[in-house]
């Protein structure tokens, strides 16, 4: 079972400090959610997580299984069994969806291990079938116009298939509509495993209705204020994020 850690992580991009000492312990089987208003750095959080070069951590650590992630590159963070379903993810014309997914299987499973073609593509199909997703996808170039919500969906095809010990989901339910978010939410808690702990970051407390969150997280300003569980977010969506800041005294 994955046992994912972060300890007092100080991030920095262009010498202004976003995250501000972040602590955060995900096991395997655990779904923890991230909520916070915009701008607090939950993004920051996810890609300095998967190891963006923009990024400075100028403070803390990040260990899965005891392993150092912050010593390794992107590739073997990857490798390692972490995986970011980005905000907004790029569109890379010229590579097809499924040539970029089992490119990125292999790349996991290392030279001579390689997931047998007849074998991928067979389970490339039955996951874009549980997504709803058209076949014609598979051939499509990766994300390339793409729509907001078949590029969420597109991300989370590719969890499906990687099968990450630990997933970040960062705001997968963004631009999505209630049939769209659905569909969405199924595909991750058709992952939900003792192998693997999920991260969700999310602004809206709408997707936890659907992926029912072990742990919620309150971020502002960089930081960690408040944990609870599933009924913290639904406290924040009564009541907003103004009663907290003044509780904390948190000025902005
Ligand atoms: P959230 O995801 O919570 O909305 P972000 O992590 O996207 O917050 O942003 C946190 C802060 O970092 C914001 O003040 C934002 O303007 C700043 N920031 C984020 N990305 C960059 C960047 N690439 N360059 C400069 N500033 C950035
Ligand atoms: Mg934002
Ligand atoms: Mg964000």
């Amino acid at each position: 079972q994955p046992h994912f850690q972060v300890r007092n992580l100080h991030v920095s991009i262009d010498e202004k400090q976003i995250l501000k000492g972040l602590d955060l312990e995900i096991k395997g089987g655990e779904v923890h959610a991230i909520m916070g208003p915009n701008g607090t750095g939950k993004s920051t959080l996810a890609s300095a997580l998967m190891g963006h070069p923009k990024y400075t951590i100028t403070d803390g650590s990040v260990t899965l299984d005891g392993q150092d992630v912050l010593e390794m590159s992107v590739t073997e963070r990857a490798r390692a069994g972490l995986f970011l379903a980005m905000q907004y993810p790029s569109e890379v014309p010229g590579v097809s969806n499924a040539n970029f997914i089992r490119t990125a299987i292999n790349s996991r499973l290392g030279e001579g291990n390689e997931v047998p073609v007849l074998q991928f593509h067979r389970q490339l199909v039955k996951e874009m079938k549980n997504l709803s997703m058209d076949p014609s996808f598979s051939e499509r170039y990766l994300n390339e116009g793409f729509s907001g919500g078949e590029k969420k969906r597109n991300e989370i095809l590719q969890m499906a298939m990687l099968k990450p010990r630990i997933s970040i989901l960062d705001e997968i339910d963004s631009g999505l509509d209630i049939d769209a978010l659905k569909i969405v939410a199924q595909g991750v808690n058709a992952q939900r495993s003792a192998e693997t702990g999920f991260l969700i970051i999310t602004h809206y407390q709408r997707l936890l209705d659907y992926i029912v969150p072990d742990f919620v997280h309150v971020m502002m300003q960089g930081k960690i204020v408040r944990s609870g569980g599933k009924e913290l977010a639904l406290e924040l969506e009564a009541k907003g994020y103004d009663w907290l800041k003044a509780e904390l005294g948190i000025v902005d």
